[in-house]
């Protein structure tokens, strides 16, 4: 057999889903991933792991038992305050409007839980640290269309499928289109509480076992319990792309900066919220927010593709992300899985435009199903950052729950006309 020569650019969700899915069909390729190895970089907080598409990935990954041992269904629950410390919802005591029932089955798990155990079921070797990805270009000295990898320090060639799951500011998704993120509008700081247990124990319950979010005017408090009991919270708001930069507040005095921040942005909110982020480490991330352009789509170019947020990054507001990517991720290795049988005879590869017909598929189903997750995602970013503030978003809850329970009633009744019809 002589498979393509296949590179798979960035170890993150969809990277190395896509990897796993392959060499379990014993397709090989290889991630390239910038970081030195897996602990170069905090891996931040939580994410949510739906029914429909990721824990589908996980299945079909052969790693869903891992996956249900690290996941917390416990961390599900959502509460909603008001600035002042009015509890408007609170699903783990039904106090409120629950969220629609779409959002069941989504347990949590801490993003370094996921990676560690995508990462520990590849191949031995498969995984290369330390590649920074600087470009990728054509290269024209052999028969076929083929790509080189330029890394930092070195170059790697012939490759006839390069994927593109290297995240935000992807580098491969250059030779495919020329868009690139926009500011969302949505900026602020990320923080990490380590020892809310013990420090604050009342605060620690206020903020309960999944999210809790403090909705102000256009002015949150997003708070999330990780795994690992610790606390992070995202104080974010409607700001200008640039203001980290020009707001003068110094990001390299920690334990100042938290002060300056809360002290000039957060008048009216409860002591609660505000030490969610005064009593946290000392180590504050600005966090400017950035989207690629909603339907993003690109015309198909042969041997290279997207995916993930390279494809079409979202802001995390409905929490949807990792999901479309560990989709994506199903998707393309089932198309390219699929071609297999085309490549077994052949040395060396060259059905060439067979590979690019599968993965033109892959990207014509992509393009809306991304589309539809970045409208809901958009939607959410302005019932968060409402005038309104938390009420906007209880009372969409509302709607949408009558919403399904009128389309429950009607699939009923539909049910009860197809019975009555098959009985006459
Ligand atoms: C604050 C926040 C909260 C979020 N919460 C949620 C949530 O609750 N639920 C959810 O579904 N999603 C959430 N998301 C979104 C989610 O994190 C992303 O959608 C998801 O991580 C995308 O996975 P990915 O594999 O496409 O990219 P990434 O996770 O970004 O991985 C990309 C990888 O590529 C590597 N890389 C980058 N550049 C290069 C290069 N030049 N060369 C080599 N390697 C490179 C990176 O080091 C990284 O390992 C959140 C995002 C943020 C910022």
């Amino acid at each position: 057999m002589a498979p393509p020569k296949i590179a798979i650019i960035g170890a993150g969700p969809a990277g190395l889903t896509l990897a796993r899915l392959l060499q379990a069909s014993s397709i090989p390729c290889t991630v390239y991933e910038a970081e030195l190895n897996r602990h170069a970089r905090t891996q931040g907080g939580c994410l949510d792991i739906h029914e429909g598409s990721a824990q589908v990935a996980l299945r079909e990954c052969g790693l869903y038992d891992q996956f249900l041992a690290v996941a917390r269904t416990e961390g599900e629950v959502l509460k909603i305050y008001q600035p002042d410390g009015t509890l408007l919802l609170d699903e783990g005591s039904d106090y409120g409007e629950r969220r629609p029932d779409s959002f069941n089955g989504r347990p949590e798990v801490d993003r370094v839980d996921l990676r560690n155990m995508l990462i520990d079921s590849l191949e031995f070797a498969s995984l290369k640290w330390g590649h920074k990805l600087t470009a990728v270009k054509t290269d024209a000295s052999g028969a076929r269309l083929q790509y080189d990898l330029h890394f930092q320090d070195h170059v790697e060639t012939g490759f006839d499928l390069v994927v593109g799951a290297d995240g935000a500011w992807s580098k491969v998704r250059h030779i495919i289109t020329d868009t690139r993120p926009v500011f969302s509008g949505i900026s602020g700081i990320d923080v990490k509480y380590s020892d809310i247990e013990t420090a604050d124990p009342a605060l620690a319950k206020r903020v309960g076992n999944g999210m809790c979010l403090t909705l102000g005017s256009h002015t949150t408090v997003l708070s999330q319990r990780n795994g690992d009991g610790c606390v992070r919270s995202y104080g974010f708001m409607r700001l200008p792309e640039d203001w980290h930069t020009t707001c003068g507040i110094d990001w390299t005095k920690p334990e100042e900066a938290k002060r300056q921040f809360v002290n000039r942005y957060y008048n009216g909110f409860n002591d609660d919220a505000k030490n969610l982020m005064l009593d946290a480490d000392n180590d504050v991330v600005p966090r400017p927010m950035y989207m690629l352009p909603i339907g993003h789509r690109w015309l198909h170019r042969a041997g290279a593709t997207l995916i993930g947020d390279a494809a079409h990054l979202m802001t995390p507001f409905a929490g949807v992300g990792v999901n479309v990517g560990m989709e994506d991720a199903l998707e393309l290795a089932h198309a390219i899985i699929a071609c297999k049988a085309s490549w077994e005879e052949a040395q060396p590869f060259s059905n060439v435009s067979g590979l690019s017909t599968a993965i033109r598929q892959y990207e014509e189903s992509m393009f809306p199903r991304a589309e539809g997750y970045a409208r809901e995602t958009w939607m959410y970013l302005n019932l968060f950052f409402n005038q309104r503030g938390g009420h906007a978003m209880c009372e969409y809850f509302a709607r949408a729950k009558e919403q399904e329970k009128a389309a429950a009633e009607g699939q009923k009744s539909e049910i009860a006309v197809e019975k009555a019809i098959t009985v006459e």
